[in-house]
């Protein structure tokens, strides 16, 4: 600026002078008038009302910029300075209102690093605009992090899940999605990497450098020009920051926070090395429990899901979103571990899963998703220009009128609501690998009782397939009723199956028995079987919910249909949409068979729910010679498909020989049912 024609220094210093007084002045009174914000949202907390009255902050700013005006003040100025102004009371009117919520003042929080660390200096950044106190449970590794949220150690666990340089943290998003915990709260924090050595260090100097693989990503450039250094990766920021303070060597140096220098008395070699000077991680706060956000606090939800791989899937599903006006925040997509087929997309958006136009989204995307689990709901960082109002509409699917609209959910049947036709009135249809399950084609899967070797299974698959099978069925985990049973030959049997249907070209299907082998076997299996002896292994049940395969999921021996839709309730629950169940004969006092076949279940089935419906008639029946007569009524009365066990000997069979068919039975009988022949 120029100096006013005339002006002596000694006039300027006395300007200056007056100007850093008037400044000095101005701060006070934002100060002040920060005071008064706060005592107002004292009295908002206590008479309920919202945080925000966004026709009251428009009246404020014009009525500034009129009396800026008197005073020859540019209205643009005003403008933009009252609304930053106004922006910062509503941020501190908020974060009051979140505050009373929660009558805890000290937390314990479980981060991946030490002192020092970013996850540590995001979580006081977080906590600390909230007045809480924190104590942490330092972890080294970010399942360890979580590990001591689910053991009681800790309360929360802050978690870096994406950095605005490098991108997604593929590690943490994998956890969180196997973890039952549930978002809370999120924090963007603005990383700033320096390069810190020991006292008296110089860069030219330098030949190590000990450094985490997200800083040697976000600072790639900068070190490209270390080319005499060698990049030694450290697990932990703050850690390597330590670590040559221990070693005291002025050849090393780390990249770490300022903060870590301070801590560890390291010297500051290099500030902001960073690729991009803007490089913020957004870090994730997780509690056992779902956060409750106080009305009038904008909120924002995380979900994740998969669409199935058809041509508009993934669209289908955000016009639900855009259908009923809710903004999306975040998009990312992540591949499903063991499953390359699908992707899974991890969303965000504006609004509270309390929120009754939210809460019709879920339940709209739970009729057209494969999966869909809900993250959680928390208070929006972000301010946003309008307050949030959902149109609160019904969003019905494209095809489908009004007029068959879901019934309101008060008149859904008891214990089960996901799986009822009240929820979902078209008929589901699982797919996989092009076989669809639950459309107008019965779907033929037939196999051995259980894996025996090789040959068997080879020797079987092959007869399946050139009769027209579509899927291969084999036991590799037996849940014998007697101990001394033959239990099947577990993951070797898995490998067995596999490879078989591989070389046939048909997708598989093998029982899992315990929660702990859930992940181990959708990581081979097409389809995931639940047994009858497990139908209410709840636990088992759960974690097929979050197991990213199908689900068949059979009748219980004793049960009945509701307890079987409710027992479906609990996978569908957890997020996984793709479950058909399986028809295989109950216990009456009826001996002559096995068990007996309850054909009146496919249709009393299909009126409730819109799940498809399989029939096992070899279970039911014992006795190969019964399996073609029931087969033939299962598929006269409307099931989606049949199951039947098939052995090239059934007289050796190490399992369930007798209900057996052999090959030839089972040609007959796929002929039978209208397949080539
Ligand atoms: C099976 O299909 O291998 C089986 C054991 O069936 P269920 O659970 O119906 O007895
Ligand atoms: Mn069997």
């Amino acid at each position: 600026m120029n100096d006013k024609a005339g002006s002596r220094p000694g006039d300027i210093e006395q300007i200056r002078d007056d100007i850093d007084r008037i400044d000095s002045d101005i701060l006070k009174l934002l100060a002040e008038r920060k005071a008064h914000s706060l005592r107002i949202a004292k009295e908002k907390g206590i008479h309920d009302r919202p945080s925000r009255d966004q026709s009251r902050e428009e009246d404020l700013i014009a009525d500034r910029i009129a009396a800026g005006m008197d005073h020859d003040l540019d209205s643009g100025l005003v403008n933009r300075l009252w609304r930053e102004i106004v922006n910062d009371s509503v941020r501190i009117q908020q974060e009051f209102l979140g505050r009373t919520e929660s009558p805890r003042r000290a937390v314990t929080v479980a981060i991946q690093g030490i002192d020092g660390s970013y996850s540590q200096l995001a979580s006081q950044q977080f906590f600390d605009a909230k007045g809480i106190s924190v104590s942490y449970v330092r972890a080294q590794t970010f399942a360890d992090a979580l590990a001591a949220v689910q053991r009681g150690d800790a309360e929360m666990a802050v978690l870096p899940i994406e950095n605005t340089t490098s991108g997604a943290i593929s590690e943490v998003y994998d956890l969180l999605l196997n973890s039952r915990l549930h978002f809370v709260g999120d924090v963007r924090f603005r990383v700033r990497h320096c390069l810190l050595g020991i006292e008296g260090a110089a860069i030219a100097d330098l030949r190590r450098i000990y450094c985490h693989p997200q800083a040697v990503a976000q600072c790639s450039e900068f070190l490209a020009q270390l080319d005499h250094c060698e990049v030694v990766y450290f697990s932990d920021t703050a850690l390597s920051g330590k670590r040559i303070r221990e070693l005291n060597d002025p050849t090393i140096a780390a990249i770490a926070s300022e903060e870590a220098a301070r801590l560890f008395g390291l010297a500051v070699l290099k500030n902001g090395i960073a690729n991009r000077d803007e490089n913020y991680t957004r870090f994730v706060v997780v509690a056992p429990e779902p956060a409750e956000v106080p009305d009038g606090v904008p909120s924002k939800t995380s979900i994740v899901m998969s669409v199935g791989n058809h041509p508009g899937a993934l669209m289908d599903a955000l016009s639900v979103f855009h259908d009923a006006d809710i903004n999306l925040v975040m998009l990312e997509s992540r591949p499903i571990p063991h499953n390359p087929r699908e992707e899974l997309f991890y969303l965000d958006f504006d609004g509270n899963i309390s929120d009754p136009a939210v809460q019709v989204v879920l339940e709209t995307l739970t009729r057209q998703v494969r999966f869909l689990k809900v993250l959680g709901s928390y208070p929006s960082r972000d301010l946003r220009p309008k307050p949030i109002e959902h149109k609160v509409t019904k969003v019905i699917p494209k095809g489908r009128s009004a007029l068959t609209d879901l019934a309101p959910t008060a008149s859904m049947p008891k214990g089960y609501k996901l799986g009822s036709r009240g929820h979902k009135e078209q008929n589901t249809i699982v797919e996989i690998s092009g076989v669809k399950i639950g459309g107008d084609d019965l779907v033929m899967i037939a196999g051995p009782c259980a894996v025996e070797s090789w040959d068997q299974v080879m020797a079987t698959a092959k007869v399946v397939k050139e009769a027209g099978g579509a899927l291969l069925r084999g036991g590799c985990f037996k849940p014998r009723t007697s101990p001394y049973s033959f239990q099947g030959l577990g993951y070797e049997g898995l490998e067995m199956l596999v490879e078989a249907g591989k070389a046939y070209g048909l997708p598989v299907v093998t029982e899992v028995v315990s929660p702990e082998d859930v992940e181990g076997v959708a990581r081979k299996a097409d389809i995931l079987q639940i047994g009858t002896r497990n139908m209410q292994n709840f636990a088992l049940l759960s974690a097929a919910g979050r197991a990213h395969r199908p689900v068949m999921l059979k009748r219980g021996m004793s049960s009945s249909l509701d307890e079987l839709l409710q027992a479906a309730e609990y996978i569908l629950s957890e997020g996984n949409q793709q479950v058909f169940l399986c028809e295989r004969g109950i216990r009456t006092f009826e001996t002559s068979t096995r068990n007996t076949l309850d054909l009146s279940a496919v249709p009393v089935l299909r009126q409730r729910t819109h799940l498809p419906v399989i029939v096992d008639p070899s279970h039911a029946a014992g006795d190969r010679e019964l399996v073609a007569p029931l087969a033939l009524a299962a598929q006269a009365i409307g099931a989606h498909g049949l199951m039947v066990e098939i052995h090239p000997d059934p007289e050796t069979a190490l399992s369930d020989g007798p209900q057996s068919l052999r090959f030839d039975q089972y040609r007959d009988l796929m002929v039978a049912l209208g397949f080539g022949g």
